[in-house]
């Protein structure tokens, strides 16, 4: 089956291409053509002069389309989930389970791996942020959920399941020598909701911590005498780190200094969606909170943000339209940065030969029109000859 694309814009690793045509084979992407028509297609996309980006990756997404992960970790809610969050484009997703038991945890492991068996469209893995936590930056994770990782929760961790596991943990309250363990396991280790100073997290940094959860929120701030998490994850070339572009997290012009202050490739976008994303809810429970939207933020009783009503594209726009990173930049902080993180580079995050077809077509809003995985279209197109 042979798919092309015309007449349309192009997010190539050489930045945006005008009346470039896009091959697709059996679901990989062939080739880039500079020829405005293919011959031999099997069918022809006519995007219409819109813009042709990667699929968004999204490596925290909570819940979506009413439904929350930790409430019902199973293979339907993960299909829910992806299927609210893929009207925003995203191509590829973890979802993400907030601090809770280890039954629980297992449970979740298990439906993203029936999940994946199964061919749910866009499920990558699992993101299990918590419970391995630092107390005092919870945020809105339950106290009582908190616990050290322990050699049960490595081996639960370690489990395989077709898929990436990632997990957020507070690396003071663990070991560099489990942090160790976890990344020989394949596991994708990231500092989050930690308080702990630069000097604990150098140690942390050299046995295998990856990246930094939501940069800013929920750990030790950049401070005159203590660089803090913060300082650490702007100090540190290789890891990356997540950002919620959503108007609420961070300052805009925090962000700004952020981006200025490391290579722009380790910046990743992420929804950390919750049920409100794609569906008309306006208050929800997280493990009996009452969660409530309010102007495009949640907040729990004590109006603490708990997660955010985001998706991906809105992310984008936020970056390109807030924060001033060019078009090109703020995609790949949606795509190619975040397949890298999760050691998925190889095989999807870039429009380029021998990568999954996962794609977003754009209009000049940056909103989307239409999403492939795998070549398969969503909405489904009217067939056109080719
Ligand atoms: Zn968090």
């Amino acid at each position: 089956m042979l798919l092309a694309f015309r007449n349309g814009k192009i997010l190539t690793d050489a930045g945006i291409e005008n009346g470039s045509s896009l091959l697709v084979r059996d679901g990989r992407i062939e080739a880039i053509s500079g020829a405005r028509e293919i011959v031999g297609a099997d069918q022809t996309v006519d995007l219409d002069g819109k813009l042709l980006a990667p699929g968004f990756i999204d490596t925290q997404v909570n819940g979506g389309g009413g439904v929350l992960f930790n409430d019902d970790p199973s293979v339907e809610a993960i299909a829910a989930i992806g299927r609210a969050h893929r009207r925003f484009g995203t191509t590829g997703f973890l979802p993400t389970l907030i601090s809770d038991d280890l039954h629980v945890v297992e449970k979740a492991i298990l439906a993203v791996r029936d999940a994946i068996a199964r061919g749910v469209p866009g499920v990558l893995g699992i993101h299990v942020e918590g419970p391995f936590l630092n107390h005092d930056r919870r945020g809105v994770h339950d106290a009582s959920k908190l616990r050290v990782l322990d050699e049960n929760a490595v081996k639960l961790l370690a489990t395989p399941h077709g898929g990436v596991t990632m997990v957020t943990l507070a690396p003071e309250r663990t070991t560099p020598d489990i942090i160790r363990a976890l990344t020989a396991a394949g596991v994708i280790v990231s500092a989050g909701h930690t308080n702990a100073t630069f000097d604990e997290l150098q140690p942390a940094l050299e046995a295998g911590v990856r990246g930094f959860t939501h940069l800013f929120n929920a750990m030790s701030q950049l401070g005159n005498r203590e660089p803090g998490a913060v300082g650490a994850a702007l100090a540190h070339d290789g890891s990356w780190l997540g950002l919620i572009v959503d108007g609420y997290h961070v300052h805009a012009e925090t962000l700004k200094i952020a981006l200025r202050a490391k290579r722009r490739d380790r910046f990743m976008l992420v929804s950390d969606g919750m049920p409100s994303v794609g569906a008309d809810v306006r208050e929800f429970r997280i493990q009996g909170r009452v969660i409530t939207v309010a102007d495009d933020r949640l907040v729990d009783d004590d109006g603490r943000l708990a997660g955010a009503h985001l998706d991906m594209a809105s992310a984008v726009r936020n970056t390109v339209n807030e924060l001033g990173v060019s078009l090109p930049d703020a995609l790949r902080m949606a795509s190619a940065n975040p397949a890298e993180f999760l050691n998925l580079g190889g095989r999807m995050g870039r429009i380029a030969p021998g990568q999954r077809a996962d794609l977003v077509l754009l209009d000049e809003e940056l909103q989307v029109l239409r999403s492939w995985i795998g070549g398969r279209a969503d909405p489904p197109e009217e067939a056109e000859p080719g």
